[in-house]
């Protein structure tokens, strides 16, 4: 007996986009099935007409609750799930991935609890977590890699710069390219996948020393820091090392061109390796820093030049680049201008509600992206790199209803009032046309046009489990 129908609308499938309509049973899709064939007397009716129907996004990069360090003597943290989640909800998200970072001195299964402490009754969307390793860990801790994998959590974060220079109240994200391939080694073995933050920290921090020293320390020069050139050596080392291991690789953040290529040159020859970018590298560049709200677009490594636009653009398109995320970071407007220098600009923002509608935007309307690259870049190839396919990231029978109503006949330039999230949305100004309008989580409809539907404790924790296909060759 179905509970809800979803009628009238353009759905995205596996088999193909057309008017299907969509069956659900409690907290499951149960049927797609040819217009009409379905029971109509039972269950409520959605009457999508003129909407596109769309798999729930998944968003693959956030960080909430997050320690700030980028004013060491004046330490804050990012939002919490609380506040985020309901942007992502009203944005058409509804599953997102954070971060638990494990540092020296800690263990793997006990951050991982704590993060799940924190965001239990706390999400307005499901989550589930990477697992950062970083700083010098201790070589047990590598050890905890299959135990994590095992208990639902196969993915592993590292950075291989610190990203910021050195500072003695901050602790170094970095992790030595050793540890990186110590982890590869066992990663690979037992079925997870390297998430990687790729720059070169040899260059980066030469950098700022010399950008230091010659008295050139405007924000507006961070794409001269974070260059092209290190996102190349860095990508470059990090995939040799994965061809040597065997380990399936998926690249955060993604800024340059240099970057596109090295990921499309590893896939060529057969690895798995995966490209992310973020919507805020694909539609700005290096240009806006120097504008009053710049940095509000900034996150590390950096906007880049017109030329890596492009390449992101074909990437997400065709081929090379398979997911788009945001890298959410949300703070307060203040907090995020606070800083002005290449080495104290808060990185990262408050982008995860514009995200389906930016990809929309700019994706479908301006580029002419197909609908099935649309639901793959915003939500089916996050949940199949990351091990959460097909339970999220399809419109199938014996998927999770998560699904997300898009309607293309609206016409906007984005204000204030469109945003759920702090005090501010970078996107803010930006013109869409098509927007989403319905988001629904397990069956249950938790926002409709820009009104709250649901509650903090409607997200659940997510065990994941990647597809050996995915570690093989590239999958998606
Ligand atoms: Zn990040």
């Amino acid at each position: 007996m179905l509970d809800l129908l979803i009628r009238n609308g353009t759905v995205i499938t596996p088999q193909g986009v057309g008017a299907w309509d969509v069956g659900i049973e409690g907290e499951h899709i149960v049927a797609v099935a040819a217009p009409g064939s379905l029971p109509t007397d039972g269950p409520r009716v959605l009457d999508a007409t003129g909407l596109v129907v769309s798999p729930g996004g998944v968003e693959p990069h956030a960080h909430l609750a997050h320690p700030i360090m980028s004013h060491p003597e004046e330490p804050a943290a990012t939002l919490g799930p609380e506040e985020d989640t309901r942007g992502m909800a009203c944005g058409g998200t509804t599953t997102h991935v954070d971060f638990c970072y494990v540092r020296p001195g800690l263990d793997v299964q006990p951050v991982l609890e704590q993060r799940a402490a924190r965001w239990k009754g706390q999400s307005y969307v499901d989550y589930t977590f990477h697992i950062t390793l970083a700083g010098a860990l201790p070589l047990r801790v590598f050890d905890q890699i299959p135990e994590a994998i095992q208990s639902g959590f196969p993915s592993f974060k590292v950075f291989t710069t610190n990203v910021l220079p050195p500072h003695p109240k901050r602790a170094g994200n970095r992790i030595d390219f050793g540890r990186i391939h110590f982890a590869m080694e066992r990663v690979a073995r037992h079925g997870g996948l390297m998430v990687v933050h790729g720059e070169d920290e040899d260059l980066v921090q030469f950098n700022y020393e010399r950008f230091r020293e010659e008295g050139r320390m405007e924000g507006s020069n961070l794409h001269l820091v974070h260059t092209k050139l290190s996102e190349l050596l860095s990508f470059r080392r990090t995939v040799a090392l994965a061809e040597a291991t065997g380990v399936g690789v998926y690249f955060v953040h993604t800024s340059a061109k240099e970057g596109v290529d090295t990921i499309a040159e590893a896939r060529a020859k057969g690895l798995p390796v995966y490209g992310e970018t973020l919507h805020q590298y694909a539609c700005f560049n290096a240009e806006f820093y120097k504008t009053p709200r710049g940095f509000c677009s900034h996150t590390y490594p950096s906007l880049k030049f017109p030329e890596d636009q492009a390449a992101l653009w074909q990437g997400l398109l065709r081929d090379g680049l398979s997911t788009l995320a945001t890298d959410e970071y949300p703070t307060s407007l203040a907090l995020k201008l606070k800083g002005r220098q290449i080495d104290d600009v808060t990185g990262g923002n408050c982008g995860a509600e514009a995200r389906l509608g930016i990809a929309w935007t700019e994706g479908v309307v301006r580029r002419g992206m197909s609908l099935a690259r649309f639901a793959d870049i915003t939500a089916t190839n996050a949940a199949r790199i990351l091990g959460l396919y097909p339970r999220k990231g399809v419109l199938a029978p014996g998927s999770d209803a998560d699904i997300v109503l898009i309607d293309p006949r609206i016409k906007k330039t984005l204000a204030r009032e469109d945003f759920h999230v702090s005090d501010y949305s970078p996107w803010e100004g930006w013109a869409v046309e098509g927007w989403p309008v319905m988001t629904l989580l397990r069956g249950k409809l938790i926002a409709e046009r820009g009104t709250l539907l649901g509650s903090p404790s409607d997200g659940q924790l997510l065990k994941r489990k990647i597809d050996p296909t995915v570690l093989k060759r590239p999958a998606c």
